[in-house]
């Protein structure tokens, strides 16, 4: 999987070329940006190496008896704005390269939001759907133990990713805390509301693609009201996002999940899809719609397609038949670089993901700040800033697309702006010598 994130490059340009390395994809983003940007390759070098990159053992004893070595990595990639914010992903392909690449991206994304954190990540090979939570307990103590004095509020501030959840996260915040011998509710985001979470955290991401999609529509001249969605993906980003974008006046003509989709063209009633998918663990045969697969969902002529479900989901045996009038990356890499390449040709936008799903990197952002008070917001506030941040970036890639003469190459526009405002911090804070 995975892989898929960083293999994309820049769109619309001298398409990037394969590589084994997901770094080296990102090391050829970072080159297109400078050519976007006009800047001299060596002027963005610093970007091409994380700031650091630490390999951990992790010896648990198993539920047999047996005792087992796992591998944790966690790396920073960038905090020149700030301390370092990326996930920590449970899953076997993770690997230092994959690693080095999703901090990368956290840096982009950070910077693409304006919130004050540069670019980390965090994972260990491991397969958590075989272990039991004995085991991810003991594995996560450990694995925060080895990397104890390289996190923490000011340093580096993990979170969920995949594989991972609020429940990791508390174990993550006890075990500092412990270490510490105070709490320190501040080292870690994406934790349970009692353990100092932000209110409004779990709906963020899809609340952000609801705002996301409204401002791209206003910008291409058309209107949310009544339009037709798409959505691939039940799950929480493309639950949340139907829910919310159903509420503000839009159309949801199609859902997915992994067993299958179903379509209505009078609009499907999320309220109600999501009790039956409660009772029933999926959207498939919720009454009054009509079953379709999920190649049928991806190329049905829409106003806007959602993809909240995996990467490489639109990719060269279907983007030659998308119809969907805009497209808005829910998942993280949902589109791959083929497939961008024939949506730039074939004028279909794409709001990337790095923008389009960043309301949870905002809250996580609202988290950190309401543990580093003590005070904490009413959902309303949170959902308030949320706004405020996500049109506030929106905004910036809009004009950073018209002022880099990218046209709706917003993927293009969204690295060139995020690099420019990284690169813009290094150069006042100056190299420290
Ligand atoms: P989730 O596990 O809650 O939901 C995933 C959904 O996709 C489920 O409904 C599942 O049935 C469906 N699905 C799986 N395989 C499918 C297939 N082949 N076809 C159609 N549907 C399929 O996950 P999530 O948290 O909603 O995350 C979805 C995507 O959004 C991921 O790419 C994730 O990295 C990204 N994302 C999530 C967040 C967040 O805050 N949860 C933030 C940023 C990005």
């Amino acid at each position: 999987m995975i892989y898929q994130l960083a293999r994309r490059g820049p769109a619309g340009r001298p398409g990037p070329e394969r590589h084994e390395n997901p770094f080296d994809d990102v090391v050829e983003q970072i080159d297109q940006a400078a050519r976007v940007l006009g800047l001299d390759p060596r002027e963005v070098e610093v970007l091409k190496h994380p700031r650091r990159q630490v390999i951990v053992s992790i010896p648990i004893v198993m539920d047999d008896g047996q005792t087992r070595i796992f591998t944790g990595y966690r790396v920073l990639h960038d905090t020149t704005r700030g301390p370092g914010k990326g996930g920590i992903r449970y899953h076997p392909g993770v690997n230092l390269d994959e690693v080095k690449a999703l901090a990368a991206w956290m840096s982009w994304k950070c910077a693409l939001v304006d919130v004050a954190f540069g670019g980390a990540k965090g994972g260990v090979t491991c397969d958590p759907g075989t272990m039991s939570e004995g085991e991810l307990e003991r594995l996560t103590r450990r694995y925060v133990a080895e990397i104890f004095d390289l996190i923490g509020p000011t340093l580096d501030i993990p979170a969920p990713d995949v594989g991972t959840d609020a429940r990791v996260m508390a174990w993550v915040m006890d075990t500092y805390s412990m270490k510490k011998g105070y709490v320190e509710p501040g080292v870690v985001t994406g934790k349970p509301l009692l353990l100092g979470g932000s209110r409004g955290r779990e709906a963020a991401t899809g609340r952000g693609l609801l705002i996301v999609t409204r401002e791209a529509l206003r910008h291409l001249g058309r209107s949310l009201n009544g339009a037709r969605v798409v959505v691939q993906g039940f799950g929480n980003v493309g639950s949340n996002a139907a829910r919310l974008l159903a509420a503000a006046g839009a159309q949801v003509v199609a859902v997915s999940d992994v067993r299958g989709g179903i379509s209505c063209p009078d609009g499907v009633d999320v309220a109600r899809l999501l009790r039956f998918r409660q009772e029933t663990g999926s959207v498939v045969g919720f009454p009054r719609t009509e079953p379709l697969t999920n190649d049928e969902l991806l190329t049905m002529p829409c106003d806007v397609l959602l993809p909240a479900a995996l990467e490489g989901q639109i990719n060269e045996g279907n983007a030659d038949r998308i119809r969907a009038g805009l497209i808005v990356e829910g998942a993280n890499g949902p589109t791959t670089s083929e497939a961008d390449e024939i949506l730039v040709r074939r004028g279909i936008p794409v709001v990337p993901d790095i923008m389009a799903n960043a309301g949870g990197v905002v809250v996580s952002y609202f988290e950190w700040v309401q543990d580093r008070y003590g005070y904490f917001w009413p959902e309303d506030e949170v959902n308030a800033r949320l706004e405020e941040k996500m049109v506030g970036a929106y905004d910036a890639l809009r004009v950073g697309a018209e002022r880099f003469n990218l046209g709706n190459d917003f993927r293009t526009a969204a690295y060139a702006v995020a690099m420019e405002r990284i690169l813009e911090a290094r150069r006042l804070r100056g190299l420290y010598a």
